[in-house]
């Protein structure tokens, strides 16, 4: 019998004995909670957090997530929300060092997936220079979730061989001028923003002024993939006009925006937040 389906012992109390990873004393696993949907979050992680000594998270982990912890597991809040300044990265790092040094099986959650605009690598980095050992458990990334939970494919035949995702705030949160954005605008039809709802009048500027349609349809979709889940459409020249948009949002620019017309399938005020 699948040891998931044991109805007598609970859906998910034989993860226990499930062939997963041992999560040793001293070790950082680096784990993506998902968007937001508890139902998102992986088996690996589920089995992680049941685990943990302790557990450092970001704001954007809600908590239900975190009342998957183990009963008494310690957890740390790590600020830290997505685009604001992030001076207290050190100190993220120092408490994973110190807490895993002392013995402890150390969760680091982070929203999405801990590689993509989450800093994972640099605090991956911070872990081998100390000799700590980690394993990464990767997440379900809101620019791929969000798009699923809106109806937007990712990729298309009729519409996208490639796709690009990027960031909308450099580290000090100021719009990146590193990014070349005439190569974005020309990089694929679809592009998919993180922390991109502050400078969105910015951005939709230089990419109309790249040679993107003005009337590419854009979407905003917030809080993606939980009850509080909001679309809105309009085009790259009214997103040049946007002033205030909610947050935290996945922006995504392209013909992909349409298909919401026909695959949108969440009812986010139905959800009830039970699993998505
Ligand atoms: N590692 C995360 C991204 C961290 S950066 C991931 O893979 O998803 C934080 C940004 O992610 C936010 O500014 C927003 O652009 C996006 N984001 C995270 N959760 C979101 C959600 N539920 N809905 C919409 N956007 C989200």
């Amino acid at each position: 019998m699948n040891p998931l389906h044991n109805t007598e012992i609970g859906p998910f109390a034989a993860l226990d004995d499930a062939p997963f990873p041992r999560f040793e004393p001293g070790t950082v696993w680096l784990v993506g909670a998902g968007p937001g949907a508890p139902g998102l979050l992986t088996l690996m992680a589920y089995h992680g957090l049941a685990h943990a000594d302790v557990v450092v998270h970001d704001s954007l982990v809600s908590n239900t997530i975190l009342g998957f912890a183990r009963a008494g597991a310690e957890l740390i809040h790590a600020g830290k929300r997505g685009g604001k300044p992030s001076a207290d990265q050190t100190d993220i790092t120092k408490t994973l060092v110190a807490k895993a040094k002392s013995g402890a099986r150390v969760l680091r959650l982070k929203g999405g997936d801990p590689f993509m605009f989450g800093r994972g690598g640099e605090e991956c980095q911070a872990l081998a220079a100390e000799g700590v050992g980690f394993r990464i458990v990767p997440g379900v990334s809101a620019g791929i979730g969000g798009l699923a939970y809106a109806g937007l494919p990712a990729t298309h035949r009729d519409i996208n061989q490639s796709v690009t995702f990027l960031t909308g705030h450099d580290l000090t949160g100021a719009l990146p001028n590193a990014i070349d954005w005439p190569t974005v605008a020309r990089a694929s039809p679809v592009l998919v923003m993180y922390m991109a709802a502050k400078h969105l009048p910015a951005i939709a500027v230089r990419l109309i002024e790249a040679g993107r349609a003005p009337d590419e349809p854009v979407a905003v979709i917030a809080n993606a993939t939980l009850p509080e889940q909001i679309f809105v459409r309009f085009t790259l020249r009214e997103a040049a006009m946007q002033r205030s948009l909610p947050t935290p949002a996945i922006i995504v620019v392209g013909a992909a925006v349409d298909m919401a017309n026909t695959i949108a399938w969440f009812d986010a005020a139905a959800s009830n937040g039970l699993m998505g």
